[in-house]
């Protein structure tokens, strides 16, 4: 382990004096669903290139790249994807990340359909907490939006044997698009009620290139409020925590809580201390970058901790993004889809 001179290991600000505390990891771009507004099935054919093997991060990159960033402040860590559970040994990256990095707080995002034989191993690997996506029960709407392979079943398999592990609470991901699923929200909302378990009811947004994105397909966090409250009565609560990026709502009933993203709506750049590394190891600083900085290539190429740690420290004290404040005006002056050339995608991120 090189020694680190004290003042390269000072926590980080941006330009808008935000701190850099959580990591986004995605360590596969390939998915087993084909969901509309992430991976399109007209685009992510069975000739769609992925990754080659030797282009992705392995396990020690991955490591090595993460305890390079815990001085700069990083405190926690999403697994993410494409579909994380698709990575081969996933349980063994996190216990690698528990045990070599120091961080405390290292959670995931999937889809579910695979975690009925993981649950337990991630969890005794040291996995601290779980989002599980699921955008509606309805059968018909679930294969419209993520695909036609998988089931609803799966993925309530997937939640119950997530709990049963001892995930608690588990957050549950629903993308809502208007005309798609918003008639359907009530439902979802209804069945995990009381369970412990937390929906988070996510704006469609106008992430990457290739989903068409259009501003008339998003409910606004104020309708889904609206929309449950009115069936479900809901009340504000106060944030757990600085810069948590749902809003919560707690059932009047004393029955639980439901969270709301509004990242279109009441966007939150001014909280937004997270960082993304893609598959093959670019740092991006904001969901809606049209690129992000390579650290495999330095990396690889034999850079020090101290050098690897100079370069996000660059890249983290430049940082301007604000995209989501911004939105409105851009789409005002550029128009739907004008902006968007170049964006990296959501399945190269995870979210
Ligand atoms: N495959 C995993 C899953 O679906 O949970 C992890 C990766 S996925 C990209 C992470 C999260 O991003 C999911 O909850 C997904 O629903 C959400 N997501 C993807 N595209 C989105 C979009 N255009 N707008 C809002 N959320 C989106
Ligand atoms: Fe796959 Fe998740 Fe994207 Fe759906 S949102 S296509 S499950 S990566
Ligand atoms: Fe963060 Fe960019 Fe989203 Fe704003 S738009 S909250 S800066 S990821």
């Amino acid at each position: 382990m090189p020694v680190e001179s004290p003042a390269s290991t000072e926590p980080l600000r941006d330009a808008l004096a935000r701190p850099l505390r959580d990591l986004r990891i995605s360590v596969t771009d390939r998915c087993n669903f084909r969901c509309t507004y992430c991976m399109p099935a007209e685009i992510f054919g069975e000739r769609y290139t992925f990754l080659a093997r030797d282009e992705i991060l392995t396990f020690e990159e991955i490591e090595r790249l993460v305890a390079v960033l815990v001085p700069l402040g990083i405190e926690k860590l999403r697994i993410t994807g494409g579909e994380p559970l698709l990575r081969h040994n996933l349980p063994q990256l996190i216990r690698q990340l528990r045990d070599r990095t120091g961080i405390q707080d290292v959670a995931l995002t999937t889809n579910g359909t695979l975690l009925k034989r993981m649950a337990g191993q991630l969890r005794r690997e040291g996995l601290t907490r779980m989002t599980i996506s699921l955008d509606s029960l309805d059968e018909d709407i679930f294969h419209r939006m993520n695909g036609e392979k998988l089931s609803v079943a799966a993925v309530l398999e997937g939640i119950e044997t997530a709990a049963a592990a001892g995930f608690a609470p588990v957050k549950i991901n629903c993308v809502v698009q208007k005309g798609v699923n918003d008639h359907t929200l009530v439902d979802l909302a209804r069945h995990f009620k009381g369970t412990g378990h937390i929906v988070r009811f996510i704006e469609f947004m106008d992430v990457g290139t290739r989903n068409g994105w259009d501003m008339k397909q998003v409910v606004t966090g104020e309708e889904i409020a609206g929309l449950i409250g009115a069936e479900l009565p809901i009340e504000p609560e106060e944030p757990n925590y600085f810069g948590e990026v749902a809003r919560r709502w707690r059932y009047a009933d004393g029955s639980g809580e439901i969270g709301i993203i509004t990242s279109v709506s009441q966007p939150f750049c001014g909280d937004c201390t997270r960082a993304r590394l893609t598959t093959d190891g670019q740092l991006v600083t904001c969901l809606f970058a049209t690129g992000g900085t390579d650290l495999r290539g330095p990396l690889r190429a034999g850079a020090s901790d101290d050098e690897l740690r100079e370069i996000v420290r660059a890249i983290w004290t430049n940082r301007h993004d604000r995209y989501s404040e911004e939105r409105t005006a851009i789409l005002a002056e550029e128009g739907e889809g004008g902006e968007r050339e170049g964006r990296v995608e959501m399945y190269q991120i995870g979210g």
